[in-house]
């Protein structure tokens, strides 16, 4: 899968993001835009509601692609997969009870 703007992620697509405080930190910084690896973004799925990055975004991005929708259950196993040591977050991937943007 190739990169893509912030304007075409999928899930939830974020800018400046996974840079600075976010849980993955898996995108890069272009020279105008924030670029996100799609492999590596979980959607923040574990971690909170909603996409951390969109709340760091001066402008709206991050949306939802209609065309590339991931489920919960796709994007938690991703943020386990890119978390294999955290602890907690299996823990509570397995308790069925973790942030999603899929339970607000
Ligand atoms: S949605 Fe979450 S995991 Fe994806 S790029 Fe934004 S902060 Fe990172």
């Amino acid at each position: 899968m190739s990169e893509r703007s912030t304007a075409q992620t999928s899930g939830t697509a974020p800018p400046r993001g996974c840079g600075n405080g976010t849980p993955t930190r898996r995108s890069r910084r272009g020279d105008e835009i924030y670029i996100i690896d799609p492999n590596l973004c979980s959607d923040c799925v574990g971690f909170y509601d909603a996409a951390a990055c969109q709340t760091v975004c001066p402008v709206e991005c991050c949306l939802p692609d209609p065309e590339n929708e991931e489920s919960e259950e796709v994007l938690i196993s991703r943020t386990l997969k890119l978390h294999p040591d955290n602890t907690e977050l299996r823990q509570k991937a397995q308790a069925n009870d973790f942030p999603s943007r899929f339970r607000n």
